[in-house]
């Protein structure tokens, strides 16, 4: 439950930003939080006014604040006194599920997702084949197996793949697929359990994870800020690995620019990391031939080629690509494409991704990652803090929007054009020799074009 209150003042804080101190005061400071639960967070203020007032005029500023700091999956709902008595009087009679013992869940898989369809180049083919080998034998080879490339480059497809192979070749393993999210969400949702359920919810937990023969985890850089949670995560891997039970674990970076204790770092470290870059033109190629097969769609080489050819660092935007262009061919009553499909396809592509970036949007992104806020950006604050994130969202608006240095310095409370060139050239240079900023920087462009 600390750590629910912990992120829970961390709503309250980034609340204190947007609405007035009275508001905040008289209404927001006083609600507290009864437990999360299934997603839910469920608070509590002792009176009704208050209650209303904020679900009228703060009920989507707060919703943003917790999505931001519990997960854009968590909801809320506030309930005045009667509503809490009886809402406490129905918790202690809710019997904690039984104990489901582990079974792999087959639909954890998406099916498309195997060796078959996973196409191998020189970007890739170290990770295929470790992949395979620990399908063929899970906890002998590698262990753990670590996969770390950029976004869109196939680590999910590639652990799906040993997911799919092993309910295949060895029904009776029981595996367990988990994103680091989900897998932080659940235990914090068992330590916020409260009262007599809560040891009960957190062994539930600990059997569901250590209870198995082979442990995927997606997307580990998102631990690095949850204490509580990479020390649980610590125990779990040991006491899997121990029993020669195969870990296998995908992130963005490799496990030295994660943000974590060593102790961490080389457990992660301590079977095979092998990383995936992207894929040349004959790979991306060989993609798009094999989705199309799938999709069971044709495209003749044109197509592919002028497909290939763009400059794509994410497999899963040019897939995108190519359903927009199936979709152009599809308005046709085609199942071929064709290269003014294709054509069409890009166009249109840029004008969305122009109209939908926004500098506003930019700003906004950077404030939300440095938890800071709008009049702090654009003010006139100097410390580090404030500083950089600026410097960075100016870097950023005049890298991927084409708007002129004098307007980007109006959109930072009048500042002149010089001291934008200054600020931008400052990220540049730094990019170049700090991998800390390249990443965030790196982190942020992803975020923005979501
Ligand atoms: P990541 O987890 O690295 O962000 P994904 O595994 O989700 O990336 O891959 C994004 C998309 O690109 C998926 O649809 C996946 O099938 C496809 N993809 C990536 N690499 C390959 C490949 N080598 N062969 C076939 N499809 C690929
Ligand atoms: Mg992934």
């Amino acid at each position: 439950m600390q750590e629910i209150q912990d992120l829970w003042q961390k709503v309250l804080a980034k609340m204190q930003n947007y609405v007035s101190a009275i508001t905040f005061d008289l209404w927001i400071s006083k609600l507290e939080v009864l437990e999360l639960k299934n997603n839910n967070l469920v608070l509590f203020t002792s009176s009704v006014s208050a209650k209303n007032q904020i679900l009228k005029n703060n009920a989507e500023r707060l919703a943003e604040c917790i999505h931001d700091v519990f997960g854009e999956y968590v909801s809320f709902e506030i309930l005045d006194k009667d509503e809490k008595d009886k809402y406490v009087a129905q918790m202690s009679v809710d019997k904690p599920d039984a104990i489901i013992i582990n079974q792999t869940d087959k639909k954890q898989f998406n099916e498309k997702y195997t060796f078959d369809n996973f196409v191998v180049g020189k970007s890739n083919q170290f990770c295929y084949a470790a992949a395979h080998a620990v399908a063929e034998s899970p906890g002998n080879k590698f262990n753990p197996l670590f996969i770390y490339s950029g976004v869109g480059l196939g680590k999910t497809h590639l652990m799906h793949a040993i997911g799919n192979y092993l309910t295949e070749h060895n029904p009776e393993l029981k595996i367990k697929y988990v994103t680091c999210e989900n897998f932080m969400n659940e235990y914090i949702e068992s330590l916020g359990v409260i009262n007599s359920g809560k040891d009960k919810a957190i062994f539930e937990f600990r059997e569901k994870y250590r209870n198995i023969d082979v442990l995927m985890i997606d997307d580990i850089q998102f631990i690095a800020n949850r204490n509580s949670t990479k020390e649980e995560f610590f125990h779990t891997f040991n006491d899997l690995y121990q029993n020669n039970k195969q870990i296998i674990i995908t992130s963005d970076r490799s496990p030295q620019e994660i943000d974590v204790e060593d102790r961490l770092k080389s457990r992660f470290s301590c079977g095979l990391i092998q990383d995936m870059q992207i894929p040349d033109f004959e790979t991306r190629m060989a993609i798009l031939k094999k989705k199309a097969q799938i999709e069971k769609f044709y495209l003749d080489d044109e197509v592919i080629n002028f497909i290939a050819e763009k400059p794509f660092t994410n497999i899963r935007e040019m897939e995108g690509m190519l359903s927009k262009v199936f979709f152009y061919a599809t308005l046709m009553g085609k199942r071929t494409a064709s290269i003014e499909d294709a054509q069409q396809a890009f166009k249109e592509d840029l004008i969305e991704k122009e109209q939908r970036l926004t500098p506003e949007k930019i700003i906004n992104e950077v404030c939300a990652y440095f938890e800071i806020s709008q009049a702090e950006i654009t003010g006139k604050k100097k410390n580090k803090e404030i500083v950089e994130p600026r410097m960075i969202a100016i870097y950023l608006i005049d890298d991927m929007l084409d708007i002129p240095l004098v307007t980007i310095g109006k959109l930072f409370g009048g500042r002149d054009h010089t001291t934008v060139m200054h600020a931008r050239d400052k990220i540049a240079e730094m990019i170049k020799k700090d991998n800390k900023t390249r990443l965030i920087v790196n982190d942020l462009k992803q975020k923005v074009s979501l």
